[in-house]
């Protein structure tokens, strides 16, 4: 074997550790770029989505994440654009749930919006997946309509009870934003603690043109947290789920509810991720505009050496953190690409 090749076959024998030390063993997939929804903050009402020829076939994305398995990854999220409105993602799940019943992988789970839920709950289930995050933004209809622009209240509610009903933990995702939810915080965390859910906050990230001025809408989660604590006894919690997101339980219902405060709080120094677009490119951090081309590599070759060096030599380029800032003044938005590009 020439020295080449003993390189490359120890690429696919190699952990994943970034040059601050930290060790990437969470994979998030972004599975499509397209949505049902058209959420205020997210995307733009007029999105125009990538040509089906440039997104990666569920079999090459499936082959992706099994590399990324065998180099550290234990824990897997698909997300999007809505992962549940791909054509056929469930054969993906099917195919990833493998992973865990091998005991390779620790975790399968999904962040969606919802609305195919009541179809895909219990098949969720079935392929392994015990938690999800759902992204639910007000329990009042009417600016449900106006902030995700198409959704449907009742579909969502009744995904929401389909999964409860499959046995799957479900925890509810707001982003926060002023003027808009700040005042229905505490029903909602009345609503989940009813439910037996946890729910996390989110700031909104300056990502993507979309057609609005964002100071306008952001809400610091410092505040939030203040106002919450005027309601409810917020106990510190140890609580991690590998994600960014600082937790608190709520003494009056049990449930925790999470902080993520990219803005506030720069959450970078224990970052063990890394995020896959459906067209095979690899985003080091969520606020940087570096990325790796895996496409390439993944179709030059059958086997997965090629594909481990590409990986490993993203990994060795991952920064040490972001920095998104909020300014009034600044047109333009900290990244460039959409949120549904890389799945949060
Ligand atoms: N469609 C699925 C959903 O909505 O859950 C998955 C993809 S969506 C991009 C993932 C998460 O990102 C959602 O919880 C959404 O609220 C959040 N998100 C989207 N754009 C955001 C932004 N600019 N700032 C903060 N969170 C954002
Ligand atoms: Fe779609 Fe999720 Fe973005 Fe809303 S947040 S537009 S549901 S991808």
């Amino acid at each position: 074997m020439t020295d080449q090749e003993m390189s490359e076959q120890r690429a696919t024998q190699q952990k994943m550790i970034d040059p601050f030390g930290r060790s990437v063993d969470y994979l998030r997939v972004s599975v499509t770029d397209r949505c049902d929804f058209r959420c205020a903050y997210c995307m733009s009402e007029d999105m125009t989505f990538l040509p089906k020829s440039e997104v990666l076939s569920l079999e090459e994305l499936e082959r992706l994440c099994r590399t990324f398995i065998k180099l550290g990854v234990r824990k897997l999220r698909l997300t999007g654009g809505e992962p549940l409105v791909r054509r056929n993602v469930m054969w993906l799940f099917q195919e990833l749930g493998r992973h865990l019943d091998s005991g390779a992988l620790d975790e399968l789970t999904v962040t969606t919006n919802g609305s195919q839920l009541s179809r895909h709950a219990a098949d969720l289930y079935a392929c392994g997946v015990r938690r999800i995050n759902v992204s639910l933004d007000t329990l009042n209809r009417d600016k449900f309509l106006a902030i995700t622009r198409w959704g449907k209240f009742d579909r969502v509610m009744a995904g929401i009870d389909a999964a409860l009903d499959a046995g799957l933990a479900v925890k509810i995702n707001a982003v926060a934003m002023r003027d808009f939810n700040e005042d229905e915080l505490d029903r909602m965390i009345a609503w989940c603690g009813e439910r037996g859910m946890d729910m996390t906050l989110i700031e909104a990230m300056p990502m993507g043109d979309i057609g609005q001025n964002r100071a306008d809408q952001h809400l610091s989660l410092r505040e939030v947290r203040q106002n919450l604590e005027q309601s409810w006894t917020l106990q510190p919690s140890d609580h991690q789920t590998g994600g960014p997101a600082n937790y608190v339980t709520v003494a009056e219902t049990g449930q925790r509810v999470g902080f993520i405060t990219p803005l506030s709080h720069n959450f970078c120094e224990s970052c063990n991720r890394v995020r896959l677009t459906c067209t095979g490119t690899l985003f080091m951090c969520l606020g940087q505009d570096d990325a790796a081309d895996l496409r390439a590599p993944l179709r030059a070759s059958a086997d997965d050496d090629l594909l481990a060096q590409a990986i490993h030599a993203a990994i060795a380029r991952k920064p040490k953190g972001h920095d998104f800032i909020i300014d009034r003044d600044a047109d333009n938005p900290a990244v460039a690409r959409h949120m549904s590009v890389t799945g949060g």
